[in-house]
């Protein structure tokens, strides 16, 4: 399970900065808990990884309680010099009003930390049974631009437009790093997904791209998926796939329809890749508004990505204890979450991979 779970997860980049090999100093993250379910997930990890010994202080900054105008955002322009700083964090999930309010806080941190990839890795668990055991899938979603380029505005009463920004230099920019990540990671094959046919100027450059980097790697076969046939491939038989690269909404969409295959939010981990080698990983998921406070969030997805981010600091022996903690308990069905039909709260599950450690 190690070495397998290795080579899913680790999201180290050859143009990081930082290459970190002594597994005993300590090593200040930035930690934002987030909204809604954040905090409690955020202290599970917290946990687990007190418990592991993970060499790692935490550096914690919450969402402000005002627009800070450095940012236009209630996001502090403090934490994110945090970020710039220690080049590594953990994110909880950040709310977002729909239709109104601030600039995302997401939309904020991708933009301001130059977070131009997000890797999402996706796979099935051992003894977490679903309709499939063989998904093994890596979504590598454009962060940047597309349609959260933030560009919206009515145009006469009754009519709005929404600008989708596709660019040469974010499009090549994740499709290198797609076919790097498929390379360094023994993947086959890297398949770009569009919708170039309707959208012909601006998928039409987002694959022109990817075809150009693709011939840059001969080793790696490289194919263009339109995305509505690629949901229906993914639905019928998730093995058609390996590395999937795209712009950034549809990788919003794939990823939790992903997420749905192997058994839900609760599960999928990620970590954004920025400039410099910055890595701040964050779950797939929101802040379950739903759940919030009750003590029932599962909080794996968020400790797979806090796996991920000991992973990109070259802490192997640590994330794969942990990851095998957490992968164990599962595996064993005695604690569960709800979402994974179990009765377990977010602690006594939290506990029992402790006692897997
Ligand atoms: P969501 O992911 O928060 O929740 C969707 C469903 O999945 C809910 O039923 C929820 O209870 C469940 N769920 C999610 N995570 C879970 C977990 N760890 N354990 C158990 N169940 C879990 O999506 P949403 O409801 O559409 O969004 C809520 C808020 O989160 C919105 O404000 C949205 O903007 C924000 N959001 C933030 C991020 C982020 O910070 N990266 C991502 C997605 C949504």
């Amino acid at each position: 399970l190690g070495s397998r779970s290795t080579q899913i997860v680790s999201l180290t980049h050859p143009n990081s900065a930082r290459a970190f090999s002594v597994d005993t100093t300590p090593i200040t993250a930035t930690l934002f808990p987030g909204d809604g379910i954040g905090p409690e997930i955020a202290d599970s990890v917290k946990q687990v990884f007190r418990a592991a010994d993970v060499p790692i202080e935490w550096e914690e900054h919450y969402v402000g309680t005002e627009v800070d105008p450095r940012t236009q955002s209630f996001l502090t322009w403090e934490s994110l010099e945090s970020v710039r700083r220690n080049r590594v964090g953990l994110k909880g999930p950040m709310a977002t009003p729909i239709g109104k309010g601030h600039r995302s806080l997401n939309l904020t941190l991708r933009k301001e930390l130059n977070l131009y990839a997000n890797v999402r890795p996706c796979y099935s668990l051992p003894g977490y049974k679903t309709r499939y055991d063989n998904v093994d899938l890596i979504t590598i979603r454009e962060n940047t631009e597309g349609e959260y380029s933030g560009l919206e505005h009515q145009v006469v009463r009754g009519v709005v437009e929404s600008l989708k920004i596709i660019t040469r230099q974010a499009s090549l920019r994740v499709a290198e790093y797609a076919f790097h990540y498929a390379k360094a990671h023994g993947r086959e094959r890297v398949s770009a997904i569009h919708k170039a046919n309707i959208m012909q100027k601006t998928d039409g450059l987002f694959l022109k791209c990817c075809r150009e980097v693709a011939e840059k790697y001969p080793e790696i076969k490289y194919e263009e998926v339109v995305i509505d046939n690629c949901c229906m491939m993914l639905v019928k038989n998730p093995a058609l796939f390996d590395v999937l690269v795209m712009p950034n909404l549809y990788g919003d969409i794939i990823s939790d329809l992903c997420a749905g295959l192997i058994g839900g939010l609760g599960l999928t981990p990620s970590c954004n890749i920025g400039e410099g080698g910055i890595a701040l990983a964050e779950a797939v998921h929101g802040s379950a508004p739903d759940i919030a406070g009750k003590n029932l969030a599962n909080p794996t997805a968020l400790m797979l990505s806090a796996v991920t981010m000991l992973r990109h600091l070259e802490l192997h022996g640590k994330a794969d204890r942990i990851q095998n903690a957490i992968l164990n308990t599962i595996a064993e069905g005695k604690y569960r979450t709800a979402d994974l039909g179990g009765t377990s709260t977010t602690t006594d599950f939290t506990k029992a991979i402790i006692d897997h450690l």
